[in-house]
């Protein structure tokens, strides 16, 4: 029942299913388990003659007559509506198939605000229902997905919550005192009230940290029965790398080089999070964690999610591995067959100690003659359990990085496998980045600004729209803005352009060229949002920011601030009544920080918890309506019942459920 597809619910037809379809939302379960961001708080009941100002209010009356206009493409529906204290006139606004209800002496409950034309309505209930006016829940949605559509939808879609089954045993719910889990599916999308809202939200929150417990009690038995091999202690050539840099690893680097190397020393294999901001100083440790698979003779790979990223890792790595004799490999797939084999051919034999390359090519194509230590850059982007794979065909010992930080309560849950390091401090005293927002009517400002930062000496970026599309569509756009920018905005300057079509060779030279000062200004798509580092730019403009998620313009911002000079970030977008709700709250977010940390928590409450590793298959980081930070006493019950709960058939269920989605992510 809760796997039919969306369009079998009265009601939904192609585009609904499609605009559905964006959000996650495919079967009749998801729509039930599309939590709502919030709630509309009851407003204050009034009489006509008592409503004041522009306060939001509902209304109870009856309908005297109704009538519409168009203007232009707006459809303007005016009803007179009465109370025993007087009459005004609702409006609503494109709603034409409601006129046919507003019968003279139709009953309306209205709930809106008073401005010059009436009282316009924001929702409203027709005859004797009552309640959807308060409380009407409010979901994460799109731009083209008006919040009433997902109401209808959801309603429809109640009647199935029956369908899914009780997986708690009577006397477990009794004794958590908890609501059925239909009754809390109904009561997260209908709630009488907050109290309502939250009680169901905590008894789907448990069912859910019961699955993800019982998920990770497979997994840890699962990965104890792995061997490592112990590596030596470190050894001469971690000591050259030391001298090699051009600087001293921080207190909060030694600090996470220190745990990894105890983890090195054993025989069960390391499954350790490196987290940190950009720009705190991780790629270092992870050269320092190969490098320490090298010395012992054997080898490292470094595995990024997209070849570009994979790329830049490479040019990063390189000249420092060449300074130190060792040999390092870029595995890619933009080169002709011969030429991957022969590398391949390199690192099966041992020839080459360290490859780089995306984790499914690593995975899928490549023996390693033997493989010692894998490190996973940007592990959000794969889902969890991607890792898994690899660990388990071959036990290396493995590091995952990443730059999306993670608050450490919510990793240790959501990773609850694995041990979790920080660095927490930058290496030098940077300057915070100073962000600003303007509107696109003032983007000539911002060009100002940025062409005076030029004029000094220093360098820039100015990031691309985002454009839906193949990477070739994606790569047409960044070129032809950086052909306006170089006939209009930055006409004086040098302006490259990168982007993921580009080749190799080509990528690498314009990114040398800019590092060498031969460009002032590098106009990109997000390939520059990881590991991209020149000190000496200083500015950044991001166009239409709003289209960009949190996380994403976290990193962008990343690639300035890099050295002793302030900083800028200048966010362009369309006016503010233009954008979503959450668009703005990001925005609002990034000019009022720069802590990644900070923005990470602000992240999980604009997207929902679960979002937070941003694709549906992300596997047993897919929690939906738990709340890591305010739920951490349900998550502590979960672990203790979980003992208890073992076994429970529909439990189980969704832990294969779980854990099966997650094992094919690394399949796509
Ligand atoms: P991350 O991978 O966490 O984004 P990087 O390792 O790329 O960060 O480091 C960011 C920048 O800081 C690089 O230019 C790097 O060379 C520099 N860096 C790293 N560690 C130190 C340190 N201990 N002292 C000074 N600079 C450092
Ligand atoms: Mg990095």
């Amino acid at each position: 029942m809760l796997e039919r597809p969306v369009d079998t619910l009265p009601g939904v037809g192609s585009a609904v299913k499609r605009k559905l379809g964006r959000l996650g939302i495919e079967t009749v379960g998801d729509v039930l388990a599309h939590r709502p961001r919030r709630y509309e708080l009851a407003a204050e009941e009034r009489t006509i003659s008592a409503l004041f100002g522009d306060e939001e209010a509902v209304l109870d009356v009856r309908v005297r007559r109704a009538s519409s206009r168009r203007r232009g493409r707006l459809h303007i529906l005016t009803a007179h509506v009465v109370d025993s204290t007087g009459e005004i006139r609702a409006t609503w606004f494109n709603q034409p198939w409601l006129e046919p209800r507003l019968t003279a002496g139709t009953r309306l409950r209205l709930r809106g605000k008073q401005n010059r034309f009436g009282f316009q309505v924001s929702t409203y209930d027709v005859g004797e229902a009552v309640e959807t006016a308060d409380f009407a829940p409010v979901y994460p949605s799109t731009a083209d997905l008006a919040q009433k559509t997902l109401r209808t939808v959801t309603e429809s879609a109640l009647p199935f919550a029956r369908a899914g089954g009780e997986p708690l045993p009577a006397g477990v719910r009794v004794g958590e005192r908890l609501p059925l889990r239909a009754d809390a599916l109904v009561g997260i999308h209908r709630p009488r009230g907050d109290d309502d809202a939250e009680q169901a939200r905590r008894r789907l929150a448990l069912d859910e940290l019961l699955t993800l417990q019982l998920a990770l009690r497979r997994r840890s038995v699962e990965r104890e029965a792995l061997v490592a091999e112990a590596l030596p202690l470190a050894g001469s050539l971690t000591t050259s790398y030391r001298a090699v840099l051009p600087f001293t690893l921080t207190e909060a680097q030694e600090q996470v080089i220190a745990e990894i190397d105890a983890d090195l020393g054993r025989t069960t294999p390391m499954q350790r999070l490196l987290q940190g901001d950009v720009g705190s100083g991780k790629t270092v440790v992870a050269l320092y964690t190969l490098l320490r698979a090298v010395e012992a003779g054997r080898q490292g790979a470094l595995m990024a999610p997209t070849e570009t990223l994979a790329e830049q890792h490479f040019l990063t790595l390189e000249p420092l591995c060449s300074e130190l004799g060792v040999r390092i490999a870029l595995l890619t797939s933009s080169v002709t067959a011969r030429e991957r084999r022969a590398v391949h051919q390199l690192v099966a034999s041992g020839d080459v100690g360290i490859a780089v390359g995306t984790h499914a090519l690593i995975q899928r194509e490549v023996d390693f003659a033997d493989l010692a230590v894998a490190v996973i850059d940007e592990q959000h982007r794969f889902g969890v359990e991607q890792r898994a794979a690899l660990a388990e065909g071959r036990s290396p010992h493995v590091l995952h990085m990443t730059a999306t930080p993670i608050p450490r309560t919510l990793a240790l849950t959501v990773y609850g496998d694995l041990s979790v390091s920080e660095i927490s401090a930058p290496p030098a005293n940077r300057k915070p980045i100073v962000t600003a927002w303007v509107t696109e009517e003032r983007s000539g400002e911002a060009y100002g600004r940025l062409r005076r930062h030029l004029d000094d000496g220093r360098q820039a970026y100015v990031v691309c729209p985002l454009v839906e599309g193949s990477e070739t569509t994606i790569a047409r756009a960044a070129e032809s803005e950086a052909e306006r920018l170089r006939a209009d905005e930055l006409r004086a300057y040098r302006v490259g352009c990168v982007h993921g079509r580009l080749k190799t060779a080509e990528r690498r030279s314009v990114m040398a060229a800019f590092k060498a000062r031969e460009l002032d200004v590098l106009v990109a798509t997000t390939v520059i949002e990881v590991g991209v580092d020149v000190p000496n730019a200083t500015i950044m403009i991001v166009q239409e920011a709003d289209r960009f998620g949190l996380a994403q313009l976290h990193q962008l911002r990343g690639r300035v601030g890099r050295g002793a000079e302030q900083s800028y970030c200048l966010l362009v977008s369309r006016h503010r009544d233009e954008l979503s709700e959450s668009a703005l709250e990001r925005l609002e977010a990034m000019v009022a920080t720069s802590d990644g940390f900070e923005l990470a928590e602000r992240d999980l409450e604009i997207r929902g918890e679960g979002q937070l590793v941003g694709a549906r298959q992300s596997g047993l980081t897919d929690l939906r309506f738990t709340r890591l930070r305010a739920d951490r006493d349900l998550l502590e019950r979960a672990k203790e019942l979980a003992g208890e709960l073992a076994g429970e058939p529909l439990l189980e269920e969704a832990a294969d459920l779980l854990l099966g989605a997650a094992e094919h992510v690394g399949e796509s």
